[in-house]
């Protein structure tokens, strides 16, 4: 199936995009891959990294004669690389993504495009807290679940198309609505980085700071992690998924209050109740 890409245009050459672009040629993809950046220099990188046939910091240029085109840029960017392309985009072009919200990206295709008949929303459920193309990994999405959350006017033969490239990348692919993508990954992973985030601004404010971070071990180390992942691509998920972080953290608030009131009054029933409810949640998700 892959056979039938001539040429992929991954336009945003960091870690997700070049990271798609080492599996792939790991996996020997027999298309040319293009890399669209924003600067010279980072296509000079990108080159220098082998990853890549082409790179081209011409957005025009970068997506001429494409099979498909896949942003991998932050997600409030994502408009403004659709309106850049739309006067060129060949109407057999396939359009696909690897932003982490699914509903925004369809909202401005939408808006830009009109028809979502070529456009195939995606999502890797892969990533790391580094980002840029010197953090790529060819192994990044083996054995990982990608999620595509195509329209009802979504093209099959599209659809197939994707799902084609992410397969050879190691990656199993799965379909499912945009609105549900956005809830669940508002649950399970923006709501960790939201917290991760605050908890360590939370100690990074306090008097003691030094003593904190010099004697954290290694529960802090794992939970704080992701703590050190990107401001920009974390504020661009905060804002367009806004609804279904806002609901996620309201209601980790009401458990928090919950844990808080049972410490405040010394109910040691209520304390364990919680901490064992939580305790054989994650041992079964765990064991799965
Ligand atoms: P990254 O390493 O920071 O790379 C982002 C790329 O987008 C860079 O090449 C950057 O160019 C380019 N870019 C930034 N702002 C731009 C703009 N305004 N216009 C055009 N290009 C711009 O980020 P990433 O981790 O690859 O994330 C890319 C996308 O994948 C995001 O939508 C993110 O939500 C999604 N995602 C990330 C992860 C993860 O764990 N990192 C996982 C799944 C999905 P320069 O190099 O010139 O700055």
């Amino acid at each position: 199936m892959t056979d039938s890409i001539g040429r992929l245009s991954i336009v945003g050459f960091g870690l997700i995009g070049a990271s798609l672009a080492a599996s792939l040629k790991r996996a020997g993809f027999s298309g040319e891959i293009v890399a669209v950046t924003r600067s010279d220099a980072s296509a000079q990188q990108a080159l220098e990294q082998g990853l890549v046939d082409h790179a081209v910091a011409d957005i025009a240029s970068g997506i001429n004669e494409a099979d498909i085109v896949l942003l991998a840029v932050p997600m409030l960017a994502m408009r403004t690389v659709m309106k850049d392309i739309a006067p060129v985009l060949s109407p057999r072009t396939v359009l696909t993504d690897a932003g982490s919200v699914k509903q925004s990206f369809i909202e401005d295709a939408r808006a830009v495009f009109g028809s979502l008949r070529n456009i195939v929303p995606g999502h890797p459920i892969a990533g790391r807290e580094l980002s840029g193309m010197a953090a790529a990994d060819d192994k990044l999405y083996q054995g990982r679940r990608v999620l595509l959350t195509p329209t009802e006017e979504t093209d099959a033969a599209a659809i197939a198309r994707v799902s084609a490239l992410w397969t050879l990348a190691g990656a199993s692919v799965e379909c499912l609505q945009a609105a549900h993508h956005d809830r669940v990954l508002a649950a399970t992973s923006h709501l960790p980085h939201v917290l991760a985030f605050t908890m360590v601004d939370t100690l990074a404010t306090q008097q003691e700071v030094e003593e904190i971070f010099r004697y954290a071990a290694g529960g802090f180390r794992d939970f704080t992690r992701i703590a050190s992942s990107d401001p920009v691509m974390w504020r661009d998920i905060c804002l367009t998924n806004r609804e279904a972080v806002l609901a996620s953290m309201d209601a980790f608030g009401e458990h928090l209050q919950l844990l808080r009131t049972a410490i405040d009054t010394s109910d040691g029933a209520a304390i364990e109740s919680i901490l064992q409810r939580a305790r054989d949640a994650r041992d079964a998700y765990s064991a799965e």
